[in-house]
């Protein structure tokens, strides 16, 4: 199996406190200052079972399938899981949808499993 890496793409908004600011603002309203931080998370999971795995384990523990690392990447924007080539060009677009329609999709998360 693959053990694919998922950069896991999240926005975080910067408060300013004095300033009128609404939750969706990408720039303050009273200062200009972009409000928007993106935090990248790495994670690897196994490609047959989805489970989140080490970085530097050689089988999957859950399923015992033995990890190739083919450099496989998966990045997920806030909710929407996009391919490698489609990710720069669609970032701004997703941005944009998303404030337009004020609604978030559902955020297909990597399964995990504390319970091990
Ligand atoms: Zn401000
Ligand atoms: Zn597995």
């Amino acid at each position: 199996m693959d053990k694919v890496k998922l950069e896991n793409i999240r926005q975080t908004q910067k408060a300013h406190p004095q300033h009128k600011t609404e939750p969706r603002d990408i720039f303050c309203r009273t200062c200009g200052q972009e409000l928007v931080e993106e935090i990248v998370t790495e994670e690897y999971v196994c490609s047959g079972c989805r489970h989140l795995v080490g970085i530097d384990d050689d089988f999957c523990w859950f399923c015992g399938s033995k990890l190739e690392q083919t450099g496989r990447v998966e990045h997920y924007h806030r909710g929407k899981q996009l391919t490698d080539g489609e990710f720069v060009t669609k970032k701004a677009k997703v941005l944009n949808n998303e404030r337009l329609s004020g609604k978030e999709s559902p955020i297909p998360e990597p399964r995990f499993h504390t319970d091990r």
